[in-house]
């Protein structure tokens, strides 16, 4: 081969690895990574699941994956959306196991007839950093970061008074600042969900910001209204957009619940659900 051809082909090379890796390899590389790192995550079962990382990447290059189940029951062309997110704190590794673990449970007549997007993992910056931290690559609460409009009033001010500068709490510089807020925030309009799950750890208990009657109990878990933060999913999307939130935040962020406590918190979920939801205005 002459030296031309070679370095053509290299170039050609070199120009059709970025798109190959842009399909099914990242997934699968984040679906090998998430089999290492949690005890209760499988890479096969993973990878066997219709995973699609967003064109978006991380501030260190990672990927932002999603997954929508369509409805199986029920009424699927009238199907209320249920928009799921585990892992906004990269620390709380229990958040995206649990998210996991909902996917085994999706087809149960209960929650098959609504349509789902799963977010298992939303600061994978944060979960890959070692140890895994709370903040994103750029130190940033992305839980903290939302476009909500108290922002540019309250962000900065709160975490100054309130969390005494806690580099765990910090808003950014801006509204909507980070990558992964904007892909969030993405998702919201695009999905427009009935109602939004947030799970986090490590504080034992159940949050609500929204519009229909709150939740008191799933499982183990009763309602303790933390309050609404400048920044929070909570009060953009409960406060602000008017969509129901849930968070719920499980007893440890490395120690999952047990399995009884994991399906009695699921079960008291879809039931509420089956009696708030389905009011909602369109
Ligand atoms: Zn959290």
């Amino acid at each position: 081969m002459t030296r031309f051809s070679i370095t053509s082909l290299l170039a050609v090379l070199a120009l059709q690895t970025p798109i190959a890796l842009a399909e099914s390899d990242v997934v699968d590389d984040w679906c090998g990574y998430l089999g290492n790192r949690l005890r209760s995550v499988s890479t096969k079962s993973c990878q066997a699941r219709n995973f699609v990382a967003a064109t978006e990447r991380t501030q260190q290059g990672n990927a932002l994956v999603m997954s929508d189940f369509e409805a199986t029951k029920g009424n699927p062309g009238q199907a209320k959306r249920i928009l799921a997110i585990g892992g906004i704190h990269g620390d709380e590794l229990t958040s995206i196991s649990v998210v996991f673990r909902w996917l085994d449970w999706l087809k149960q007549s209960d929650a098959a007839v609504y349509k789902w997007r799963v977010i298992p993992v939303a600061n994978p910056d944060g979960l890959k950093a070692k140890p895994s931290t709370r903040v994103n690559a750029n130190g940033i609460d992305l839980n903290r970061n939302f476009q909500t409009p108290d922002w540019d009033k309250d962000a900065e001010a709160y975490w100054i008074n309130r969390t005494k500068r806690d580099p765990r709490r910090y808003p950014g510089k801006s509204a909507g600042s980070e990558v992964e807020t904007r892909w969030l925030q993405a998702q919201i309009e695009e999905f427009k969900p009935d109602l939004i799950i947030s799970v986090h750890a490590p504080y034992n208990l159940l949050d609500y910001d929204g519009p229909v009657p709150q939740p008191m109990r799933f499982g183990r878990l009763s309602l303790n209204r933390l309050g609404v933060y400048p920044g929070s999913m909570g009060n953009y999307a409960g406060v602000y957009k008017q969509i129901p939130v849930i968070t719920i935040e499980l007893p440890n962020a490395t120690s999952m619940p047990s399995q009884r406590d994991q399906l009695a918190m699921w079960q008291d979920m879809l039931k509420w659900m089956k009696h708030n939801i389905k009011n909602l205005a369109n």
